[in-house]
C-alpha cells in the first residue's frame, strides 16, 4: 500500500547525515531537531503554538487531557475513523457519542454533530479522513453556538488547505481549539518510528499541554498536575525536519497518482471515486472508492493474486466494536456509516507510485469490474 524504502532512497544521504549527526550529538531526547522541527512545524501550520509528542494517539489524549474533560462528558465523534480516535476518548472515561459521517467526503456530518448534543456535550472530534477535511467552518459554528471544543484529529491530512466562505484559508489541524497529528511511518509526514504532534493558538492551553506531555511538570520534579510521558526523540525529528521540507512535494505525487485513477475510472458507474469538496484540498493519505454492485472480497481476492494490495479501512466502525461494549452507550442507527463500511476499498497510494503501476492497477481492477 505504500512505500517508504524507495521514498527513503531518494533523501538518503540527507537522512543519514542528519542521523549521524544525533548519534556524534548524545542528545537522543529533546536535541536540537526537535526544536528546530517544532518551530518549522509551527511556521508550516500557521498555528501560534506547536507541541510535538510520541504518537498522535498520545497527541489526542493530551489535548483532552488538558481541556479537563470529566468522566461522562459527553464528545461527539465519527463512528467511521480510526480506533485511536475514540479510543482515547473511553480511555479518559468520557461518552464517545458516535454520529454519522457525510458519504461523499467520509468526514463527520454537521447535521447528525447538531442532533447528538445534550447538556453533557463538551466537545467535537472531526476527523479529515483519508486526507479530505471535515466541514470545519460548520463545525466551528455549531461548537461556538454550543460552548464546545474542537478537537481536530489531523493524523491523515497533514497538508491540507481549507478554504472558508470568505476566502481565507487555513491548514487543517489549526483551525479547532486544538489539532492532533501522526507521525506514524505510513502517514502523510511519516517518521521512521513513532512521532506526534498537537496545534493550538491558545498560548494557555499550550503550556499546559506541554506540561502534561511532560509528567505535569515545568519545573523538573515539581509536577502540578498528573501527566503522562510523551516525546519525539531527536532522531525521529532529524528525519522529519527533511520530510517536512519534501512535504508538498509528496503531496502533489499522491494528488497526481489520485487523478490517474480517477481518470482511469471515470465514468465507471459501479466505482464512485472520492469527492473533493470546494473548502477542501485533498492530501489522498488513501485512495478510497466505493463499489456498487461489485463482490468486494473477490475483488481483493482478485488483486491480490495479481500482487496488488488493497485494504478495507475499517471493517468495523467504531459503534460495532467489542470495547466500547462495558460503556452502557445507547443504540445509535449510523446507516451511511454501517453502508460505507461494506462498499469501500482502498488502493495503493504512496508518493513513489509511477504510471505503469497506476495502468496496472487501474487495468486489474477495470478487468474484475466489468467481467
Ligand atoms: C494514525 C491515526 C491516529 C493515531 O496515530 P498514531 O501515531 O498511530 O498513534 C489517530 N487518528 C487517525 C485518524 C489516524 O489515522
Amino acid at each position: 500500500m505504500v512505500d517508504t524504502k524507495s521514498q527513503y532512497l531518494k533523501i538518503k544521504s540527507a537522512v543519514d547525515i542528519a542521523i549521524h549527526e544525533v548519534l556524534d550529538s548524545a542528545a537522543y531526547i529533546n536535541g536540537k531537531p526537535v526544536q528546530d522541527f517544532t518551530a518549522a512545524l509551527n511556521t508550516y501550520q500557521g498555528s501560534a503554538h506547536t507541541i510535538t509528542c510520541g504518537n498522535g494517539t498520545d497527541a489526542l489524549q493530551i489535548a483532552m487531557m488538558a481541556l479537563d474533560l470529566q468522566p461522562g462528558d459527553e464528545v461527539i465523534t465519527p463512528s467511521y475513523t480510526y480506533i485511536a480516535t475514540t479510543e482515547v476518548v473511553a480511555l479518559l472515561k468520557l461518552k464517545p457519542v458516535f454520529v454519522e459521517v457525510d458519504p461523499k467526503t467520509f468526514c463527520i456530518d454537521p447535521v447528525s454533530v447538531r442532533n447528538a448534543i445534550t447538556p453533557k456535550t463538551k466537545a467535537i472530534v472531526p476527523v479529515h479522513l483519508y486526507g479530505h477535511a471535515a466541514p470545519m467552518e460548520e463545525i466551528m459554528q455549531i461548537a461556538a453556538e454550543f460552548g464546545l471544543y474542537v478537537i481536530e484529529d489531523n493524523a491523515q491530512a497533514i497538508g491540507c488547505d481549507y478554504t472558508f466562505l470568505d476566502g481565507s484559508k487555513k491548514k487543517t489541524g489549526s483551525i479547532g481549539t486544538v489539532g492532533a497529528t501522526s507521525f506514524y511511518p505510513s502517514k502523510n509526514l511519516g517518521a521512521y518510528g513513532d512521532g506526534g504532534a498537537i496545534f493550538t493558538n491558545d498560548a494557555s492551553l499550550a503550556q499546559k499541554m506541554k506540561m502534561i506531555a511532560n509528567h505535569g511538570q515545568q519545573t523538573r520534579y515539581y509536577h502540578e498536575m498528573v501527566g503522562c510521558n510523551s516525546r519525539l526523540d531527536s532522531m525521529q525529528a532529524a528525519v522529519l525536519n527533511i520530510k517536512l521540507k519534501q512535504l508538498d512535494d509528496y503531496t502533489n505525487a499522491r494528488q497526481n497518482a489520485a487523478n490517474f485513477y480517477n481518470n482511469a475510472f471515470a465514468g465507471n458507474e459501479k466505482i464512485t471515486v472520492p469527492y473533493v469538496a470546494p473548502y477542501s484540498t485533498h492530501v489522498y493519505h488513501q485512495y478510497t472508492l466505493q463499489l456498487h454492485n461489485v463482490n468486494r472480497d473477490a475483488l481483493s481476492a482478485y488483486l491480490a493474486e495479481k500482487k496488488i494490495p488493497s485494504m478495507i479501512y475499517y471493517p468495523v466502525p467504531g459503534h460495532r466494536q467489542k470495547m466500547f461494549s462495558g460503556f452502557d452507550l445507547p443504540p445509535v442507527d449510523l446507516t451511511i456509516t454501517d453502508w460505507l463500511t461494506e462498499r469501500v476499498i482502498s488502493l495503493p497510494m504512496h508518493t513513489e507510485m509511477d504510471q505503469e503501476q497506476l495502468s496496472y492497477i487501474t487495468e486489474n481492477v477495470l478487468n474484475f469490474i466489468n467481467n
